[in-house]
Order: structure tokens, then C-alpha cells, then sequence
């Protein structure tokens, strides 16, 4: 054994990882060399893609101030907005922290663009729980159904493959916005690539090119060299506290699209007539900055954890979604446990290797919304930020955990050697 090497098992056991459970996690690690390079390559682009914009955009100390009040003439908000937008290649953006997470974000971009009458169509089956009820599919109070916007549905056929004759079928004169879901979110249907949206999008545009088109792109941001935006989407939408926040943005949303598109979200954000003019940032530029600057590796390293996890479990004979070899489109593992106390493990293994609240034991509550009780695990720095390392899962067959994000690959690493360690302390697995 290198000096290295017994240097990293010595460190491992001090916070809790059995020489074992290291030893099999390294021969996974070592398996990912290729796959790992890969990723570092498309965050190297991302880098230069985010750098180029700061400076074209001529990014100044002067930036990362403040403004109180209505926030007249902040050139950093100005400015970001712009980096932003040049990153997406958009014509515009909107990015505040008065927007407080992503589903706010997507209320926001549909709200603001449907009028009573309006058709909305989801093409890509049920979008994620939250937007029922801005939806109204679930009955709600202040819904786009209490507005007299209708909603219609087409489901994905087998393979997860889009049913465009199904989709050409739902189109009427009255369809005006479709909105398009990249990530799996809690389903079990495959993640959309960038360019599998822009077939989707050339299609929906090839029947009427006046329909707008918004991605919610959460937890996509910098896994591929494209976003959505860059296929033609009107609007692509995500939350500051995943990806791009890139771990140090403490809240905040974007919206990239369109100039008109874009218009219309800040009058609905902020007021009609006040738009994009007003906005106080009260000192969060320069976490918005810093942030978005970091947040290509910083996605990077959340995705090396979410392969190594499917690796790691897959070889263990637990199904993973997506599976080890697949490739990736979001920065979301789902690794199916198969028991209660195996769900329950994985997630105090998470909680335990937290830098935040490490010593309290996550525990199943009946969490409003859900109809099982749900158990959650993260130990943050910034509240429910799920580009830190997080997990959580259902407590109903097949007790699948859903694992993401991680600010560092090495801390991603040790949740799953962590929450690997819980399940073999419980012989509820035994290693090769
Ligand atoms: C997280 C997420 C949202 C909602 O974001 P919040 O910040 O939790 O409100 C919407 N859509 C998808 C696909 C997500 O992953």
C-alpha cells in the first residue's frame, strides 16, 4: 500500500468508513477514469462558455454591490442578466432572488404568458408534483385554471419516446404555451437531452411557429455542451439553489428566453409597468457571480457522484436509474433499496457524512402533499438546496432514494461510501 493510499483509508476510518466498504468503492472509482474525463471536459467548455460571457459583458468590481429599496439602476443586476442571457444565447433573462425557487420560476414564466382562454399542453406526460397545482390539475387556490387557462396532456409511448401524432392530435387554435420538462424529476421515465427537446420543439414550431415554448430545465444546467435555449426553446427555467447558483447563490431563480418572453415575466414578477427597471438585491450579487462562475465543475462534480452511486449500487444488484454506463442529462440518481430499512439507512448514511447537521438522524414524516410518508436527508449550508448533497425517497415499495448533487465530487463520495456503510453495518448488503 502507497503512501497515499494508507494515508486515505486512515482519513476514511477517522470520519467513519470501514477499510472494506473503501476498498470496494476505489475499484468502482478506478472503472470511471474514462467516463470522469469526459465530464471534465464538457465542464471545461461550460467554464469558457460562462467566463466569455462575464467578460463580453464587461463583469466590474462595481457589479458585486448592492442596491435597497426599488432597486433603480443596478448595473449588476443589469450586467448578470446579461451574462445570463449570453451564457443561454437568449436575447434576455431574468434572474433575481425575489424569485425564491424553481417552482416559483415556472409559475412565473407561465403565468405571465397565458391569458384567460389560453390552452397550456404538456407533451412529455404529468410535469413535476409542484406544478399541479399552479396548473390546476390538483384544485388550488390562484391555479391557471381559477384564470380560465385550460390544460391539456399527452402521455410519452413505451421507450419514453414522444407521441407526435398524439401530439399533433392536441394542438388546437387555442394551444399557446408547452411546456417541456427535461429531468426525470421524480418519475421513473428517462431524462430529456437537449437535442432530443429541440426535436420536439422543430416539431411543435413546424405546426404552429407562434406557440411558445418553455423547458424547465432544473438540474440540466451544464450537464450537456447545450441547453434547451439553444433549440429554440422561448423560455428555459431553473432555480438558483441547483445548478447554477452553483452552490453559493442562498436563493433565487432564472428565466433565459425570448425578449418578449422575458418582458412579460417581470411585469408578472414584479408589476405591469415597473418590469425589469426595479428589483433590489440586497447584497446577493456577488454570491449570484461567484456562483454561476463555479457552477460548471460544481455540476460536474454532483454528476461524477450520481454515476458513481449507480455504480457502486448497480453492482450490488440494485436497480438504478439511469444505470451506471447511461448517459446523462440532469445530475438525479434514483437507486431502488427495495426495503423500508434499506431507504432508511441509505438516508441516515447521507445525513451522517453531511458537513451541516451531521450528528441528527433523518427520520420518515407524513410530509404535507404526499400521500406516504416521505424521509428526507441533508445537511446544508443553504436551505433545501438540492445542489448539495441531498437524498430522499418515499416509504412505499419499491423504496427507491433519489440522490443528488454534492458540492465537491470527493463529498459526493463519501455520502455514497457513508450510506453504503449503513447498509453493510445493517447486513442489508454484503460486499464482493
Ligand atoms: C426541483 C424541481 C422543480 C421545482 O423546484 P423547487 O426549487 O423545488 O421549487 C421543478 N421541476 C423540476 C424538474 C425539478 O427538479
Amino acid at each position: 500500500m502507497d503512501t497515499i493510499g494508507e494515508a486515505m483509508r486512515k482519513q476514511y476510518e477517522a470520519i467513519g468508513i470501514s477499510r472494506q466498504v473503501l476498498d470496494y468503492c476505489e475499484k468502482i472509482t478506478d472503472g470511471l477514469t474514462d467516463r470522469f474525463r469526459e465530464i471534465d471536459r464538457i465542464a471545461e467548455i461550460n467554464q469558457m462558455k460562462v467566463l466569455g460571457a462575464m467578460q463580453k459583458n464587461h463583469v466590474a468590481e462595481m457589479h458585486l454591490g448592492t442596491s435597497t429599496g426599488y432597486g433603480y439602476n443596478d448595473e449588476g443586476r443589469e450586467t448578470l442578466e446579461k451574462v445570463y442571457a449570453d451564457t443561454f444565447h437568449t436575447e434576455a433573462a431574468l434572474v433575481r432572488p425575489q424569485i425564491t425557487c424553481g417552482t416559483h420560476a415556472l409559475a412565473t414564466a407561465l403565468s405571465a404568458n397565458l391569458r384567460p382562454g389560453d390552452e397550456l399542453l404538456s407533451p412529455v406526460g404529468k410535469p413535476y408534483d409542484t406544478l399541479e397545482e399552479i396548473i390546476g390539475i390538483r384544485p388550488s387556490k390562484g391555479s391557471l385554471a381559477e384564470y380560465g387557462v385550460t390544460y391539456r396532456q399527452v402521455e410519452l409511448l413505451p421507450g419514453d419516446r414522444f407521441d407526435y401524432e398524439g401530439i399533433r392530435a392536441a394542438i388546437t387554435p387555442r394551444t399557446k404555451l408547452v411546456t417541456i420538462q427535461r429531468s426525470k424529476g421524480y418519475q421513473t421515465r428517462k431524462t430529456f437531452s437537449p437535442a432530443e427537446i429541440g426535436e420536439l420543439i422543430r416539431f411543435i414550431k413546424g405546426i404552429r411557429s407562434d406557440i411558445i415554448v418553455m423547458v424547465d430545465n432544473c438540474y440540466g444546467e451544464f450537464v450537456d455542451l447545450t441547453e434547451p435555449s439553444d433549440y429554440g426553446a422561448d423560455m428555459t427555467v431553473g432555480s438558483l439553489i441547483k445548478n447554477p447558483g452553483g452552490g453559493l447563490a442562498p436563493c433565487g431563480g432564472y428565466i433565459a428566453g425570448t425578449k418578449e418572453c422575458v418582458e412579460q415575466c417581470s411585469y408578472r414578477l414584479l408589476a405591469p409597468g415597473l418590469g425589469q427597471e426595479v428589483g433590489a438585491t440586497l447584497g446577493v450579487l456577488s454570491r449570484f457571480y461567484q456562483g454561476f462562475f463555479l457552477a460548471p465543475t460544481v455540476t460536474a462534480g454532483a454528476e461524477k457522484g450520481a454515476i458513481f452511486a449507480a455504480n457502486v449500487f448497480e453492482k450490488l444488484g440494485f436497480p438504478v436509474v439511469p444505470g451506471g454506463a447511461e448517459p446523462r442529462h440532469d445530475i438525479i440518481q434514483a437507486v431502488t433499496l427495495g426495503t423500508p430499512e434499506g431507504l432508511i439507512a441509505f438516508c441516515e448514511g447521507i445525513q451522517a457524512a453531511a458537513p451541516v447537521d451531521s450528528f441528527v438522524r433523518p427520520e420518515p414524516w407524513d410530509m404535507p402533499g404526499y400521500s406516504d410518508q416521505v424521509i428526507m436527508a441533508a445537511g446544508n449550508f443553504i436551505q433545501g438546496a438540492s445542489i448539495e448533497l441531498s437524498a430522499d425517497g418515499p416509504l412505499r415499495p419499491p423504496y427507491a432514494v433519489y440522490f443528488q448533487g454534492g458540492l465537491t465530487w470527493y463529498h459526493a463520495k463519501a455520502g455514497i461510501m457513508m450510506a453504503l456503510q449503513k447498509l453493510v453495518d445493517r447486513k442489508l448488503v454484503t460486499l464482493p
